[in-house]
């Protein structure tokens, strides 16, 4: 379906969809033979925000933190201190008994679909789960926004009867957007999301990713190493290095003009890559759009 409108970034005059400050979490490791745990931080001190329909990229070399400030973000990590405010209500002291509604609201794509997908379960039975587990108790409804779903990811509907390894992995990855994308979210945190695609597949998906955010209005917290990548989708970008942040800015002059000497060095260790700045981007789809719209207008 063509959307009518798109959906702008709110500016930073609004408040932010989502409020960390201070925020220090890391692994449980146990402390003594009594049983006590103690957090290990791994990260330490990070302060951000994400707006509403923004993407916010996290970079770094391996082992800087970025995954664990995403699972810190989706509360599957304790959080040591710190606060994490989403819709201005402080999640991080939740604990294990954070909302449904906010694991609703927050949603997730890893890295590797085959391994987050049931091998055993159909495609449609896979993106059905989270709707029942969320309370959507009608069968018709279900089967409503499993289409709806699968339509925006640009699959078809005779994929909903297949198994994973029937799909390619730039296929089971749209399975897993859609199932991420089927319960509505407000936030969706892509952890190296692309990163096991072949190059023109991550494309693919990186323009997938990029439409959806602009027909829902949803934000990203964009995890990856690949600095190019990176460019092309965020809006800001943070860069992460040994569990600190270290440095956040708008893309191309963060790019353009880095301050700190550790951004320095990762970007002069990365080859250049062709700056196409997100408006730009943004611009070229709706023109296709329009251009769909009107072939479709003429020939009715
Ligand atoms: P990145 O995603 O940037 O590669 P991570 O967030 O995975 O980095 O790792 C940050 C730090 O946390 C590393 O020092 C890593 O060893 C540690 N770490 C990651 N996962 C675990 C885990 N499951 N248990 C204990 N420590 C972990
Ligand atoms: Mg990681």
């Amino acid at each position: 379906m063509i959307a009518a409108t798109t959906h702008e970034k709110s500016t930073s005059s609004q408040p932010p969809l989502l409020r960390v400050r201070n925020l220090v979490a890391g692994y449980p490791k146990q402390a003594n033979i009594f049983g006590g745990t103690k957090i290990v931080p791994a990260i330490h001190d990070l302060t951000f925000d994400i707006h509403r329909g923004e993407t916010l990229a996290f970079v770094g070399e391996s082992g800087s933190g970025k995954s664990t400030t995403g699972r810190a973000v989706l509360r599957l990590l304790p959080v040591a201190s710190g606060s994490i405010e989403f819709e201005g209500q402080d999640i991080a002291q939740w604990g294990r008994r954070t909302p449904l509604d906010y694991r609703k609201q927050v949603q997730a794509v890893f890295q590797d679909p085959s391994a987050s997908l049931n091998p055993r379960h159909l495609i449609a039975h896979s993106i059905e789960l989270p709707l029942r587990r969320h309370g959507v108790s009608s069968a018709k409804e279900r089967r409503r926004k499993i289409d709806w779903a699968i339509d925006m990811v640009g699959l078809q509907r005779d994929h909903l009867n297949r198994f994973p390894n029937e799909l390619s992995g730039g296929q089971q990855q749209r399975v897993a957007i859609a199932r991420a994308l089927v319960l509505d979210p407000k936030l969706v945190v892509c952890d190296e999301a692309v990163s096991a695609l072949d190059l023109s597949t991550q494309g693919q998906i990186i323009n997938l990713l990029a439409d959806l955010q602009d027909e829902t209005g949803m934000s990203y917290l964009f995890i990856a190493h690949d600095l190019g990548l990176v460019r092309h989708i965020a809006d800001r970008v943070g860069v992460m290095n040994q569990g600190h942040l270290v440095e956040l800015g708008e893309t191309e002059s963060l790019f353009k003009n880095p301050q700190d000497e550790y951004t320095k060095r990762l970007l002069d260790a990365t080859p250049a890559s062709t700056p196409i700045g997100r408006d730009a981007r943004r611009a070229a789809r709706v023109a296709e759009r329009e251009r769909t719209r009107a072939e479709l207008v003429s020939k009715a």
